[in-house]
This record gives C-alpha cells, sequence and structure tokens, in this order.
C-alpha cells in the first residue's frame, strides 16, 4: 500500500520503518529540513517501564482535588486562568476505576518493554553502535513518595520486570559517584532500563529506511489531510498528494493542518528542558541514568555527554523566554548529585522541547474515525520509550492483522466517547 507519515520525529520514523519493513511503499513529510529536529532533538534517552505514566495523575494519591492539586505543582509554569489548562489537569487528575489504572499501567510497562526489544532487534540486525547504558536509579527522600509507585511496583512483579527498593547506605552499589547530601532515603534501582542516545537511533533508521525504498520529503509543511478511500494530503507549496492510508505522527495536536477528527483535542502539549554538556570526569559521572522523584529532574550518561532534563510548561508553546529558574535546577542538580563530572570550559547547551500529552498517559495510536486517517501521537514524556512499539501496533491496525498487545488503551477516540 502507498503510505504518507507526517513526521520525522522518532515516533513517525519508527512507524515508517516498520510499515516499510512489511513491505508498504511509505514516504515521510516534515516540514524541517532534516529528521528529529522536534521533540526528539535532545532528550534524556530513558526507555523505562517504570516511569510509564509519569504526568497521568499515577504518582500522585488522595481524592481527585488532591491529585489535581499534586499534578499542578509539578508543572513549573502554567498559563495563568487558563480554562483549557484547567480542564486538562483535572481530566489527567481524574483515575477511573482502580482496576482500569492498574490495567493501563501494564498496558504501558508492556508497550515500552516491547519497544525496548524491537530497538535492541534493530540495532543487533543492523549492527549499529549507539551510545547506550543499562539501570535507572530513582531518588527518593522518604516512604511517602515510594507509596506513591505501588501500583507501578506491582505491576512490573506481576510482569516479572526486576527492580530492588535500596536503602540510602545502598546506593554507591548502583551509582558510585553520586554523592547523597543527607536528604535520599531511599531509591528504586531499575537494572533493565535503557539509556539510549534517540537521536543518534533515529538517524540511524533513517538511513536503513531510505536503503529500503522509503521516501524523505523535508521541507514539506503539511496543512491539510482529506480523509477518504484514497485520502490527499495538502503542502504549503499547494502540491497535493494521494495515498491509500496517511499516518499523523506530529506529536502535539499544534500542528497547523487541517483534519476532521475530535480526536486531537483531548492532546495538551508540555514543554520541558534538557542540558547538555561534556564529561570532564568520567569517574565522576553517573554510570547510566538517575532520577530525583520529587523534582523529576533526570540525569542520563549518553556516551561522553551528560543529559539533564526537567520542567513542565503546560501549553506555552515554544515563544517566549526560558524559565531562568528550572535552568538554574538543572546545572545545581548535576553539580549537587555529582560534582566535578561536566566539562563546563568545553560548553553547555540548553534546549526547550515540547510534546503531545494526553490525559491518561497513554498515545493516541489507530483509526482517527475517517477512512484512510490514522494518528501515532501524544506519547508525551515516554516518546522515545514508546515509539518501535507503537509502530507495531500502528502497522497491525493499517493491515488488519490481530494485535501483538491486548487492550483498547491506544484507541484515538476514547476521550470522546
Ligand atoms: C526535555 C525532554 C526530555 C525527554 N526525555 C525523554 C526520555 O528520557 N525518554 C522518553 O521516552 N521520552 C522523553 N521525552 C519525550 C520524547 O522526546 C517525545 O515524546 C518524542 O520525541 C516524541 O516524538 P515524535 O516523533 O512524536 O515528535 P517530534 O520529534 O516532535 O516529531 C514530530 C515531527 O512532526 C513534524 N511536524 C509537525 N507539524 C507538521 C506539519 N504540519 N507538516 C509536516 N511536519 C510536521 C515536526 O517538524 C517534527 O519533526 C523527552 C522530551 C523532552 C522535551
Amino acid at each position: 500500500m502507498k503510505i504518507a507519515v507526517v513526521g520525522a520525529g522518532v515516533v513517525g520514523l519508527a512507524a515508517a520503518q516498520e510499515l516499510c519493513n512489511r513491505g508498504h511503499e511509505v514516504t515521510v513529510f516534515d516540514k524541517n529540513g532534516a529528521a528529529g529536529e522536534g521533540s526528539t532533538f535532545a532528550n534524556g534517552g530513558i526507555c523505562s517501564p517504570a516511569y510509564a505514566l509519569p504526568f497521568s495523575g499515577v504518582g500522585v494519591s488522595g481524592n481527585h482535588l488532591s491529585r489535581f492539586s499534586q499534578l499542578t505543582r509539578k508543572l513549573t509554569r502554567l498559563r495563568k486562568g487558563s480554562l483549557p489548562d484547567l480542564r486538562w489537569l483535572w481530566q489527567s487528575s481524574s483515575h477511573g476505576a482502580e482496576e482500569t489504572v492498574t490495567s493501563r499501567i501494564r498496558f504501558a510497562q508492556q508497550l515500552i518493554q516491547s519497544s525496548i526489544e524491537i530497538n535492541d532487534a534493530t540495532i543487533k540486525d543492523s549492527m549499529l553502535e549507539l551510545e547506550q547504558s543499562d539501570g535507572q536509579l530513582i531518588l527518593l527522600r522518604n516512604d511517602e513518595e515510594l507509596n506513591t509507585f505501588h501500583r507501578v511496583l506491582n505491576s512490573m512483579k506481576a510482569l516479572e520486570m526486576p527492580f530492588q527498593v535500596l536503602e540510602a547506605s545502598e546506593l554507591e552499589v548502583a551509582e558510585p559517584s553520586l554523592q547523597n547530601h543527607g536528604h535520599i532515603r531511599k531509591a528504586i534501582r531499575l537494572p533493565t532500563d535503557r539509556v539510549m542516545n534517540c537521536r543518534q537511533f533515529v538517524l540511524a533508521i533513517k538511513q536503513q529506511f531510505t536503503q529500503a525504498g522509503g521516501k524523505l520529503a523535508f521541507q514539506s509543511e503539511v496543512t491539510e489531510v482529506v480523509a477518504g478511500a484514497q485520502p490527499m494530503l495538502r503542502l504549503a507549496s499547494c502540491e497535493q498528494h494521494v495515498f491509500d492510508h496517511v499516518v499523523l505522527c506530529t506529536s502535539t495536536a499544534r500542528n497547523k493542518i487541517t483534519l476532521k477528527t475530535p480526536a486531537l483535542s483531548a492532546v495538551a502539549e508540555l514543554s520541558a528542558y534538557a542540558l547538555s554538556v561534556g564529561i570532564r570526569e568520567p569517574l565522576n559521572a553517573p554510570k547510566s541514568a538517575v532520577q530525583d522523584h520529587k523534582t523529576g529532574i533526570t540525569i542520563s550518561r549518553l556516551g561522553k555527554r551528560l543529559r539533564v532534563c526537567g520542567g513542565a510548561e503546560l501549553n506555552r508553546g515554544s515563544a517566549g523566554d526560558h524559565d531562568k529558574r528550572v535552568i538554574a535546577r538543572l546545572f545545581n542538580a548535576l553539580d549537587q548529585y555529582f560534582p566535578g563530572a561536566a566539562n563546563y570550559a568545553g560548553g553547555s547547551q540548553v534546549w526547550r522541547g515540547s510534546c503531545g500529552y494526553t490525559p491518561d498517559g497513554l498515545p493516541l495510536v489507530g483509526n482517527a474515525g475517517a477512512p484512510g486517517l490514522w494518528i501515532n501521537l501524544g506519547h508525551g514524556a515516554n516518546g522515545w520509550g514508546m515509539a518501535s512499539g507503537s509502530a507495531r501496533l500502528l502497522c497491525e491496525q493499517i493491515e488488519g492483522r490481530p494485535a501483538s498487545l491486548s487492550g483498547d488503551f491506544l484507541h484515538p477516540l476514547r476521550f470522546n466517547r
């Protein structure tokens, strides 16, 4: 079949490659001049089943109002008095039945696990050499923080995914260079989490995709998709192209595309920051990834560089100044936990990226309620972790094959029912 994929981030390219591997004739359109220049550009590189739904109210407790207030406090910037923002936060802090929450967590963890397996197979088959390391350590200040993980850890146990709860005295074994200033009392060690350079992966699969006959159309902004037996895609240049299927992988709903589907109304945009800096002294640097649960700041090692990520700005877009307070917190966290690790003399870069988030933390993957129109977006904080698994599920649906992961958790119209 002739298929168009809109968006050349990790989600779009993973989908394009999966479809191409199945023998379809695939063209990827992106408004930018290269692949992986959107939110994929400088992410933390962490694929973590334990951190599957970080902004969906799973890790907060109490009644609906209390969860709403905790979720709002996780934001580092919020538009004052914005009703859509408050509505989205209210929806995100609404759990639904306990059974549903548990099944959703389990599904998300399986999705990330399947992505890791698919990525490993891709890397092995093509003998790619990527910057990667294993494991993540989640730093906790008290038992209350540990308790917010009870559902996630119970689900991991059921899925036989290994983890350990460590006391402060045991941190050194997992991350020998970590400096604890007394406030970290416990940690969750996740030995099978993976840290991998996402952009490096994207550039590698882009090459495989074109070698297998896939086509790339950069500097091609899509302005309209008209659904139908032969969906039509219109570009800003006024060119029109007809396909058998069109798949939207634009991460957010802020994509300037005229599209007749209510599915995207549930997607909010959250922006976060990434600080990248070279390693001065490898012995002072983390072995893999460390996350401070309270601040949400992650520090990961990507080859010869460190990446520190944090911040959460809801629906502010990319315009406006960087939040200097958040950036200062990223530098502080790195210097506090791994003093002497960074080579600031070699320069450092700060980047802000924005991703689409749904209220339940899972992406929208599937038919958008119109013939030939598919969506695969809203992966939030786990776009890298979920990209290859989502690609497989999408491809199975387009081809009408049974799903390799059961459950209707990704239905694009689930918030419109
Ligand atoms: C600071 C930060 C740290 C993160 N850390 C992690 C992490 O550790 N682990 C993890 O799993 N995830 C992480 N994420 C999330 C992850 O980066 C994203 O979920 C993922 O990159 C989304 O990929 P995507 O392909 O959907 O989006 P993008 O990479 O944004 O790609 C979308 C593409 O669509 C194109 N596009 C949009 N509109 C149009 C149009 N009209 N016409 C043509 N093209 C269009 C854009 O140009 C863009 O290239 C992080 C995100 C940020 C910001």
